[in-house]
């Protein structure tokens, strides 16, 4: 396996960082999380645009262009013979002496790796998963993918001690945001498909984005509207999206069932959309 860390292909048990760079002492930096089917990227252009909008929301000048970014990522699938499974991307501010303040003159460094994997088995999915509650203690601005991700892994490590397999994070009025690594989902009494808005509160997922397009397309109605965890509670159904997983079913919240118990008809039908999307994409 080979990664890339600023500008060059080299052994992944070798690739390293200086000590001093501000991802490393600051978690000044952004990542992406970018799915490879057949050997391609999925929706590149989708997590292009929101690194982008990241890095101008940090400050961070973008260390390659696009053209260069698309190389790269061909380069490393090809080097790591990737055909299904997942590029990690990440940028930081650089290395200097430790300040806060930004520095002057630091070119931003750039670290990808990759490696094959096929994402959740075929049965988590035909049986759903488990999902529990937990205060949402991020910061404001969950829209910037962050390296920062304590919370996140709190809420997570919770989730698996208590044997769930994602946790359901909540505002202090009761709202779910999303989810500790995906976006969250609900489907109403009228059948209504509900998932909080963009903003500053959550992540704009990219795997949502390409959901609510294929659900309005295929007839669904997707409504983008914040639901509290008592909603979720008695909702006919709850699944989270990502990258990773897809599109993934939920059939328990807090230990209270979901619906029948079993995955639900809309979360296998927008999964199945997922998967026709995926095995429709062409390079970049
Ligand atoms: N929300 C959070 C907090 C995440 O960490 C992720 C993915 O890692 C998502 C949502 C889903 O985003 P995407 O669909 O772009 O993978």
């Amino acid at each position: 396996r080979v990664a890339y860390v600023n500008g060059r292909y080299v052994p992944h048990r070798e690739a390293s960082v200086h000590v001093e760079d501000r991802g490393y002492q600051f978690a000044d930096g952004l990542y992406e999380v970018v799915a490879v089917r057949g050997g391609l990227p999925v929706d590149f252009a989708l997590h292009y645009d929101r690194l982008c909008t990241g890095l101008a929301a940090l400050q961070i000048a973008n260390p390659l262009q696009r053209a260069a970014w698309i190389v790269v990522l061909r380069q490393m699938i090809q080097r790591n013979r990737v055909r299904d499974g997942i590029l990690y991307l990440q940028v930081t501010r650089g290395v200097s002496p430790r300040n806060h303040l930004f520095p002057h003159g630091v070119m931003p460094s750039v670290v990808i790796t990759a490696r094959p994997g096929s994402g959740p088995s075929a049965e988590s999915i035909s049986v759903g998963v488990s999902a529990v509650s937990v205060a949402d203690i991020r910061w404001r601005r969950r829209d910037i993918k962050s390296v920062s991700l304590l919370p996140n892994i709190l809420a997570k490590q919770q989730a698996a001690e208590q044997g769930a397999y994602e946790a359901l994070l909540v505002a202090p009025d009761g709202t779910v945001t999303e989810a500790g690594s995906s976006n969250a989902w609900m489907v109403n009494a009228s059948g209504e498909i509900l998932t909080h808005p963009v903003g500053h509160d959550i992540l704009p997922g990219v795997t949502r984005m390409v959901l609510i397009r294929l659900a309005r397309a295929a007839g669904y109605t997707v409504v983008e509207r914040s639901f509290t965890l008592e909603e979720a509670k008695v909702a006919r159904e709850v699944f989270v999206s990502s990258t990773i997983a897809y599109v993934m079913p939920i059939v328990s919240v807090d230990g209270v069932k979901i619906g029948e118990g079993v995955p639900g008809p809309l979360a296998l039908a927008l999964r199945t959309l997922y998967v026709g999307h995926v095995a429709g994409i062409t390079p970049a």
